[in-house]
């Protein structure tokens, strides 16, 4: 078996898994290219790499929707706001491919920042709106658009037909959405439902961060969007965030930064629960130094 590395890989292949390694842009896209001419059609799952089983459901799900599979493994400088987070972020290379290979992922692209960002390179500024200025676009400036630049970047690269997002992180799932209407890019994105463990905690590559004790009392972010699932939609929205805030601050290990009831295709707020107002409860509470995020479908 040849030694993996998280360096760039120097050969486009492994002969030890079933799927192909590609680090650099061209070799993969004439791979995609290839395969397209053959009548496959391609289905593409973007991540920052320490997969656990929230990335691998997209990698099965895209397997079961499409002839081949193609993951990509970047961690996004340009979408961190925060360089301690940055710096943190859990690598895990070695363990990811042969993770990937046993989910039936067929390629994957895990290229270094110089290769996906040369010397001067283009950077552009797009408008979301208020997609990307509420919520996570308020605590976390510039964060969605160094997503956009990444995943326009990395469509245009493997082209696919299909690209898998997590619900988990709702609102760069509509904000995907809308970069791919703005730029006409023709490629259908689908929202996978969020993999949870047993007591409830959305799975997450921060949570390896976490304490014991703050990973325990973390399950109450579920139970708190629960307990907002079942007071909607009979009671006013005020009371939910109040009760949403209530039980996650009544744990020590734990704060919530904000919790907001949304429309879920505009983002905007919802003022006025009702059985015909959809809505989505969203939330980001630090546990210690770690920043996690949930949502749930409140009218579902
Ligand atoms: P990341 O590596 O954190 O950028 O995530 C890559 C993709 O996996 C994104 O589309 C995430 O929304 C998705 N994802 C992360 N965690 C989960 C989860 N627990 N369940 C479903 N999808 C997830």
């Amino acid at each position: 078996m040849p030694a993996l590395s998280s360096q760039p890989f120097d050969k486009q292949s492994y002969t030890s898994f079933s799927m192909v390694v590609f680090n650099k842009i061209k070799p993969v896209s004439e791979w995609v290219a290839n395969q397209k001419k053959e009548g496959k059609s391609i289905g593409f799952v973007p991540t920052m790499g320490a997969l656990h089983k929230g990335h691998l459901a997209l990698v099965e799900q895209a397997g079961r929707e499409n002839d081949l599979v193609v993951c990509s493994i970047f961690v996004n400088p340009i979408q961190f706001n925060n360089k301690e987070d940055l710096k943190k972020y859990p690598r895990t290379i070695e363990s990811d491919l042969k993770k990937l290979d046993g989910a039936g992922c067929d390629a994957v692209f895990s290229p270094d920042a110089e290769e996906m960002y040369p010397a001067g390179h283009q950077t552009k500024t797009y408008d979301f709106g208020r997609l990307d200025k509420v919520m996570e676009g308020r605590f976390r400036q510039g964060h969605f658009n160094g997503v956009a630049i990444v995943v326009k970047k990395l469509f245009e690269i493997v082209q696919p037909h299909r690209a898998y997002f997590g619900e988990k992180d709702f609102q760069q799932l509509q904000i995907v959405r809308s970069l791919v209407t703005q730029e006409k890019l023709g490629i259908q994105v689908i929202g996978c439902p969020t993999v949870r463990e047993a007591g409830g905690l959305a799975l997450s590559s921060r949570n390896t961060r976490l304490t014991e004790a703050q990973r325990r009392e973390a399950s109450r972010i579920y139970q708190a969007l629960v307990k907002a699932r079942d007071m909607y939609p009979a009671s006013p929205v005020d009371q939910i965030k109040q009760q949403i805030s209530d039980l996650i601050n009544a744990s020590p290990e734990l704060e919530l930064e904000y919790a907001e009831i949304v429309c879920p295709d505009t983002l905007l707020p919802v003022t006025r629960s009702g059985r015909n107002t959809s809505a989505v409860a969203c939330v980001a509470v630090h546990a210690g130094k770690v920043r996690l995020i949930d949502n749930m479908y409140l009218n579902s």
